[in-house]
């Protein structure tokens, strides 16, 4: 994005042209098509919230609307059916999209505003006899559509006047037929090989409230009829759709043929996106959410816009996940963890560090005042200096991860065991001397040890080396916090299969999340911002959550663990 901007916008770079799309589009304006003006357009159904495939739409046709000169992109929502959509979801919509960092501008429109053209369309089609009302109900069109391998079968209404198919369309705009009475249909070909030809659907009648349009209308159209013309009508040159629409692209120019069109767009497909571990349908999202398997729409765990903006994605990693997936006809299967890696990518580089013990137990120094405290210097972010730096507290007691420590441990273990030394990160050395069980259970309640005051600061007088550095936080400056773990919603790689035959419940993982009460965090975190990531050190990138948080109890998600730093570890016992 910042690259676009900061181009000048007289001309076309080459690296505008890296994607088949984008050298399409190139040779269009080369060739003066559309006078040199490229228009595009993003058209969502609010029917649900986006989800990172729709972020891959959105960045294709907004980018492309930033990269060409003459360039310009509509956000039109594709409000056909009133059955499925709300005022919720375009406010959703509207709001991830200018979150993702886009601008429609004054472009701002919905297929409902052209249900009048629209039907003055579908009017000449019968004046030429291209369209006629069906009474067929959905069932018997079905049987006469026939198969991939069989033709259609003519019905007897194809063969209707053209004043009675005026008589009787005008009537089922008027209101005058009960929903599923007739339809609509262009009349086309009930033999044609593609299947999307055999007379398909324009209008259906549909007694309900639309949420821009109210009752004015009892017929909505279908799809493959609005979508083309809503694109003629605003002057879209290419309009960018995924290849399940490549079928319908003879039906798309089949009207832009028949009718007299303001302007000429081309459709050109390319493939969605298919993230593994995650689903991409909006029904099966939809399906999540009223189940309630999940904490609405913008669960951290969802694939949603809404969903990774809350669990601690920021903007311009989901932009840059999207120019680095690229934009083709070959099938776009991309691993969870390659989204995971591009975000620690740019939290690596974002997120200002911190102290937080995630499953503590207690580190007694021994030799250290009990009514001492001190405080150290602490950088924000080792590479970035204009991070400033922060202070955090140090006492005789401190809260330690219970995996820090280690009984029985090998000789490479470089973290707590009794005897060996290790460095408290910003502190002191520190050596371990004696534990404290618990009778009961055998559970370690507590850890003791010394430290060597001359090593204040992490260092030692006599230049003795120490492997380990371990992470804290002192139980007298602690914030207790609620953390969050997630894995993905799914165990299986690909759980939008049609092999799976049982409901979606059964393929949720049980391991999902995990919730931790009784975090210590360093009391830095109290002043811990909104969409903020920090990175816990060692552990991975955590932001608050905007929904479960309170200044009184602070809620932390964890966007992403930090690239197997633990394996490493585990890897070294
Ligand atoms: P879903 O199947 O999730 O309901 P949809 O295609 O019905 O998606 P729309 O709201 O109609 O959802 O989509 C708006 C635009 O986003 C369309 O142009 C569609 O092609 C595109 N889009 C949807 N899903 C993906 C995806 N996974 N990858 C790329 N583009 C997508
Ligand atoms: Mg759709």
């Amino acid at each position: 994005m910042s690259e676009s901007a900061s181009r000048d916008d007289t001309a076309l770079e080459p690296s505008a042209a890296r994607d088949f799309i984008r050298q399409r589009i190139s040779q269009d304006v080369e060739a003066g098509c559309n006078e040199g003006r490229v228009t595009t357009r993003f058209p969502p159904e609010p029917n649900g919230h986006l989800h990172i495939g729709h972020a891959k739409s959105i960045c294709l046709n907004f980018g492309i609307a930033q990269e060409f000169a003459h360039a310009q992109c509509f956000l039109r929502f594709d409000d056909t059916n009133p059955s499925r959509e709300s005022e919720e979801y375009v406010a959703a919509i509207m709001r991830d999209l200018r979150w993702l960092g886009f601008d429609w501008g004054e472009r701002l429109t919905h297929a409902s505003d052209y249900f009048d053209k629209l039907y003055e369309f579908a009017l000449d089609l019968i004046r030429q006899n291209l369209a006629y009302v069906e009474s067929l109900d959905a069932q018997q069109m079905r049987e006469y559509r026939g198969t991939l391998t069989e033709p259609g079968r003519d019905s007897a209404d194809r063969s209707r006047a053209i004043d009675e198919n005026l008589d009787l369309f005008t009537r089922m705009r008027a209101g005058e037929f009960a929903d599923g009475t007739y339809v609509l249909r262009a009349k086309i070909d009930m033999a044609a090989a593609n299947i999307n030809m055999r007379d398909p659907v324009m209008y259906r009648i549909m007694h309900k409230t639309h949420q821009s349009t109210a009752d004015e209308w009892p017929i909505y159209p279908m799809y493959d009829f609005a979508h083309g013309l809503s694109d003629a009508i605003e002057g879209i040159t290419h309009s960018l759709c995924t290849l399940e629409f490549e079928d319908h692209r003879p039906l798309y120019d089949w009207f832009l043929d028949h009718l007299e069109v303001p302007s000429r767009p081309q459709q050109i497909e390319f493939s969605r996106l298919n993230l593994s571990h995650t689903l991409m349908s909006k029904r099966m999202l939809n399906e999540l959410v009223t189940q309630h398997h999940v904490d609405g729409w913008d669960d951290p765990r969802m694939p949603t816009i809404s969903g990774l903006r809350r669990r601690g994605y920021t903007a311009a990693a989901l932009r840059d996940f999207c120019s680095r997936i690229g934009v083709s006809k070959s099938a776009n299967n991309v691993e969870l963890a390659m989204l995971e890696s591009v975000l620690r990518e740019h939290l690596e580089h974002e997120a200002p560090r911190a102290l937080a013990v995630l499953d503590p137990v207690k580190l007694i120094v021994e030799n250290y005042p009990e009514d001492q405290e001190e405080f150290f210097d602490a950088m924000n972010h080792p590479g970035r200096p204009e991070f400033g730096q922060r202070q955090v507290g140090f006492c005789r007691e401190l809260w330690i991860e219970r995996a820090d420590f280690m009984e029985d441990a090998p000789r490479k273990f470089f973290r707590f065991s009794i005897g060996r030394e290790v460095r408290l990160r910003f502190a002191y050395y520190v050596t371990c001397t004696s534990i404290v069980k618990d009778p009961q259970s055998g559970q370690i309640t507590e850890i003791r040890c010394n430290y060597d005051p001359e090593s204040r600061g992490g260092g030692s007088s006599d230049g003795r080396k120490v492997k380990g550095t371990v992470h804290w936080v002192s139980t007298r400056h602690a914030v207790d916090a609620q953390v969050r773990l997630y894995g993905p919603l799914f165990d299986d790689a690909n759980p939008g299969s049609s092999r799976h035959v049982g409901p979606l419940s059964e393929r949720l993982s049980d391991s999902s999340l995990e919730v931790r009460d009784g975090c210590k965090l360093e009391a830095s975190l109290l002043d811990a911002k909104q969409q903020q990531s920090y990175q816990f050190e060692r552990q991975g990138y955590f932001c608050l959550d905007s929904k479960l948080s309170s200044p009184q109890r602070p809620v932390f998600n964890r966007a992403v663990a930090l690239r197997d730093g633990w394996k490493k570890q585990g890897a070294a016992r």
